[in-house]
């Protein structure tokens, strides 16, 4: 029954040591490396974003940095050698200590990431000579100004200048001079507008300026500053005094009714033209786009206004950074053990450190104040039980025993009892090692059948100290990873019902969520990984809605078709926002298929009975029942029965008669015990 085995806590020890860095990051100082337990007392945001900062930096980079391989190596070693005993150091301090090292050099990574980022983000967005933005910028600047114009309809204006004569000027003084006099008409430029608006160098001897919530008057009144500014105001180099002029057209979005920022820079540049026919050195304010006046909006506005959307999450403000912040927190999530392999981890030490291979790892649950069982190994597989049993009687007097003792080292207890018979009638005993984290009494490991005489070394109670240590650091950590998932898909909705202007459905999404979790449980899906998937989906999946323009949304009355087309988007939009985070490719698949119909008649890909994911199967059912049995503004909430039985009509039509059946079977239990959803089963939860 003995087993012998490696020990591996490298993984374990990344996750406490990301989470150290993140902090360490968040504190400015790679030296104020915090000790743990202060963990608890981070704000969640703030675990949030250095977490995703930490984890993104080392899963992005960590394969292709040997700085980091070397840290973990260490970290690794360090792990080794507390197993063979060669340090005679307080185990504990001695990793917290490797920890904090590691920490540092991860932090210092990160801020090395972080600058080679900004270098390289400038490059690719600045033109050399000036230093100003180039054309890519402007054009991204526009874009999102323009969504933002359109949804907050107000003013936004355009100044396209283009320099007089330049060829010229080149001809007579030289490339270099024109390179000078390049550089000081743009310094003159930038210096005289709003720190909010936008100077850009869009092509040898022209630039744009970018001015939002100025209307065309006002644009055309700074133009003609500007335009006073270089004329009146020779460039000097050395003796030579160059007076240099240039022409100006202006154009405002709703007043010369530009469609798009496309629109917008065409009727700019044709002001600009017509300032250059007329004699140079002046400014043109653009005439009214007579085609485009009043238009409904054409197909090519409808994949625009689609583009507008996703260019509305970046200008969100805080949102954009919470989004992105969020978005690679929630992957990064995914790449973390999970609490039930952190636990097999830490059984397979336990076991590779005392040779016996019956093993329950106990978690205590602070709401029902009990253990419950979160791993095993031995005769107790399947590994994870699928129904929690009960801890022996003395187990959980023996746990709240230490729990009430206030024993200050419970982790250096390990405890022996027993003999009791074994289910082969042998006579053995049991041993049991309690799982501190950050001060507190989290769980216990069990050892079953040893023998009744066995004594724990000095050695193998050290490494137990270790392990037990780190695996409950761990499990932790798990925790607090689970409360952020919770929190990141409820700040995402909120953020997106903020955004979308839907006030009015405040419990959906949850109410939603756990219709789909109790319809996925029903239909066999136990895997945590699979469930939350269903969780976030379902939290989350009209996101795309942020997408769509305001005056379409809240539009009252029948939507005209095109309208209609450019709703359905936010299907698409939706799976764009959460698919540009990486590893979020399946979550990204239900929210686009969340729409389709079971008889291939839906949007947006027309995909036909199990072509759609299971998962938008299931949300497709849950959402319509959630929304007809809820009062929305223009009508009071349909009766249970009434939603019940347009569901049972649409089934093998719109719906998947398989989870229509199911669902059927959930709603008649919950309503029958009148008890509200039941949580997820408290294993999984504790
Ligand atoms: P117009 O008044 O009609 O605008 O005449 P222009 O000569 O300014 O316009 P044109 O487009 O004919 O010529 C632009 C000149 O700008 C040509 C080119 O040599 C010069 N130019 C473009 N980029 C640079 C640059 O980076 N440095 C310098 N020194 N000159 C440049
Ligand atoms: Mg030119
Ligand atoms: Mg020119």
């Amino acid at each position: 029954m003995r087993r012998t085995g490696g020990i591996k806590l490298s993984r374990v020890c990344y996750c406490i040591a990301a989470l150290l860095a993140g902090h360490a990051l968040l504190a400015g100082t790679s030296s104020a490396v915090p000790a743990l337990p202060e963990i608890n007392h981070l704000p969640l945001s703030a675990i949030m974003a250095s977490v995703a900062l930490a984890f993104g930096i080392a899963a992005r980079f960590g394969s292709a940095n040997r700085g980091l391989r070397r840290d973990l190596a260490h970290l690794t070693g360090a792990a080794k050698r507390i197993r063979s005993l060669d340090l005679q150091i307080d185990p504990d301090a001695f990793v917290l200590g490797e920890l904090q090292e590691c920490a540092k050099e991860l932090s210092s990574l990160a801020e090395w990431v972080r600058a080679e980022h900004s270098r390289l983000n400038r490059d690719a967005s600045h033109d050399p000579l000036t230093g100003l933005p180039n054309r890519r910028v402007l054009l991204d600047v526009l874009r999102r100004e323009s969504a933002a114009s359109k949804r907050e309809t107000w003013p936004l204006s355009l100044i396209m200048v283009d320099l007089d004569h330049f060829k010229q000027l080149n001809d007579t003084h030289g490339h270099q001079t024109g390179d000078i006099v390049l550089k000081r008409a743009a310094q003159r430029l930038a210096s005289l507008v709003r720190g909010s608006d936008v100077t850009a160098r869009v092509g040898g001897e022209e630039f744009a300026i970018v001015l939002p919530r100025a209307e065309l008057e006002r644009a055309v009144e700074i133009a003609w500053q500007l335009r006073d500014a270089l004329r009146c105001d020779p460039i000097t180099i050395d003796q030579l005094r160059l007076q240099i002029t240039a022409s100006f057209g202006v154009a405002e979005a709703h007043a010369c009714g530009a469609g798009g920022p496309d629109s917008l820079v065409r009727l700019a540049d044709a002001a600009l033209y017509r300032a250059k026919e007329t004699g140079r050195d002046k400014v043109v304010a653009a005439e009214r786009a007579e085609a485009e006046e009043g238009s409904q909006p054409d197909d090519e506005q409808v994949s625009e206004d689609a583009q507008n959307g996703l260019d509305l999450i970046k200008d969100l403000g805080v949102g954009a950074d919470t989004m992105a912040v969020m978005g690679s927190t929630f992957s990064i999530m995914r790449l973390i053990p999970d609490k039930h392999r952190v636990a097999c981890d830490t059984l397979q030490q336990v076991v590779a450190t005392l040779g016996y291979d019956r093993v329950v790892l106990w978690i205590f649950e602070e709401n029902t104040q009990k253990l419950i069982p979160l791993a095993s190994l031995g005769h107790c597989e399947p590994s994870k039980p699928s129904q929690p049993c009960e801890p022996a009687e003395d187990l959980s007097a023996w746990f709240m025993r230490l729990r009430t003792s206030g024993d200050s080292f419970p982790e250096r207890t390990v405890e022996l009892l027993g003999p009791f018979a074994s289910s082969r009638g042998e006579s053995t005993s049991s041993l049991r090692v309690p799982l501190v984290a950050y001060g507190g009494l989290v769980g216990a490991i069990e050892v079953f059948d040893v023998p009744s005489d066995f004594r724990v070394s000095e050695q193998a109670h050290r490494i137990l100290s270790a392990v037990c240590l780190i695996g409950a650091a761990a499990l932790k950590v798990c925790n607090i990873f689970e409360v952020m998932e919770r929190n990141w898909s409820q700040v995402v909705h909120r953020l997106h019902q903020t955004e979308a202007g839907e006030t009015f459905r405040p419990t959906h999404p949850d109410r939603v969520s756990r219709l789909c979790i109790e319809v996925a449980e029903s239909m066999g899906i136990l895997d945590e990984q699979e469930l939350s998937l269903i969780r976030t989906a379902s939290l989350i999946h009209d996101i795309g809605n942020v997408g769509i323009p305001k005056r379409i949304r809240t539009r009252k009355g029948r939507l005209r078709p095109r309208e209609w087309q450019l709703i359905r988007e936010h299907c698409r939009i939706g799976a764009k926002i959460v698919g540009s985070s990486p590893d979020m490719g399946r979550l990204a698949q239900v929210i686009l298929h969340h729409h389709e119909r079971y008889d291939g008649r839906g949007y947006p890909d027309g995909l036909l009975g199990e072509e759609i994911p299971l998962e938008s199967r299931i949300l497709a059912v849950a959402d319509a029942y959630d929304a007809m049995t809820s009062d929305r503004p223009h009508r009071g909430a349909m009766p249970h029965e009434e939603a019940i039985r347009r569901i049972q009509q649409a089934s093998g039509t719109q719906f998947d008669p398989t989870v229509v059946e199911v669902f059927l079977r959930c709603v008649n239990r919950q309503r029958k015990g009148r008890l509200g959803f039941p949580i997820l089963s408290t294993m999984r939860q504790s």
